[in-house]
């Protein structure tokens, strides 16, 4: 199947699973986690797509173009910049209850204006104030949608953002978002590391529950074996052990620390 787009990357995973690449990078080079996984899910009569990514291109196109006579829903993973500024394109779409706020107003990135990279322009058109979704549908956790013949149930997982979700399906795939993945990690402020690691525990109980499950993270590479959620599990807890090397980094206005494994840009507020 092709596509003629020179911005996405798109490809097939399974029957049922396309995944649509964007790189983050091309924004501004602060941001290391290339690419941005979007996810396409086919189920017998509706498609999900999993996030808009970052509104530099048309999206709707190409996505129209893989499902066909099937109805389409859209989620966002999480509020933060990279997963929901194409929402525009789309006329309604969902996101947990905690963040529904931040996606129903003009997203604001002028944070992004000293950037290096020629793209910016397209941001600059528009006020660095990107349009949101006309109608804004509300997850929570324990939600199930059927998308036919594949059922997705939501899990709320709070720490990386308050409305950060997961995605369980029927077929035996957890999208992890950026709750779980092998590249840069923003956490919350210290205070917050437990609600990060009692999400991580959460889903590291559901892995084990349910054998060959495979991990779709929304950064970086897929599909990932379950050790990446003990992995990052041991890693967060340990930070308190390597707090005393943490440096600013400054374009975040946040914490780095690193280990063996991860970077960590942690809040400091
Ligand atoms: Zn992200």
């Amino acid at each position: 199947m092709s596509v003629d787009n020179q911005h996405f990357e798109i490809s097939k995973q399974k029957e049922y699973l396309y995944v649509i690449k964007e790189n983050i990078s091309l924004v501004h080079p602060a941001y290391t986690n290339d690419p941005l996984n979007m996810y396409l899910l086919l189920g017998s009569h509706t498609a999900l797509l999993l996030d808009t990514g970052c509104g530099l291109s048309p999206l709707k196109p190409i996505v129209d173009h893989v499902i066909g006579e099937r109805k389409l829903i859209v989620f966002n993973t999480h509020y933060h910049w990279d997963h929901p500024l194409g929402n525009v394109e789309f006329g309604e779409v969902y996101i947990h209850e905690n963040e529904v706020d931040n996606v129903s107003k003009p997203y604001d990135v002028s944070f992004l204006k000293d950037s290096p990279n020629e793209i910016v322009k397209i941001y600059a058109k528009q006020n660095f104030q990107i349009p949101p979704a006309k109608t804004i549908k509300t997850l929570k956790d324990g939600d199930v949608f059927d998308l036919g013949e594949i059922e997705i149930k939501i899990i709320h997982c709070p720490g990386h953002s308050p409305g950060s979700i997961c995605l369980l399906t029927s077929t035996g795939e957890l999208f992890t978002t950026d709750v779980a993945y092998y590249g840069d990690q923003f956490l919350p402020k210290k205070e917050n590391f437990p609600e990060v690691l009692n999400t991580l525990s959460k889903l590291i109980t559901l892995s084990e529950k349910q054998k060959n499950l495979e991990l779709y993270p929304s950064h970086r590479n897929y599909p990932c074996d379950k050790t990446l959620l003990t992995d990052l599990y041991k890693g967060i807890e340990n930070l308190e052990n390597l707090w005393d090397t943490k440096i600013m980094f400054d374009f975040f206005e946040m914490w780095q620390i690193d280990d063996d494994k991860f970077r960590y840009y942690i809040s400091q507020t």
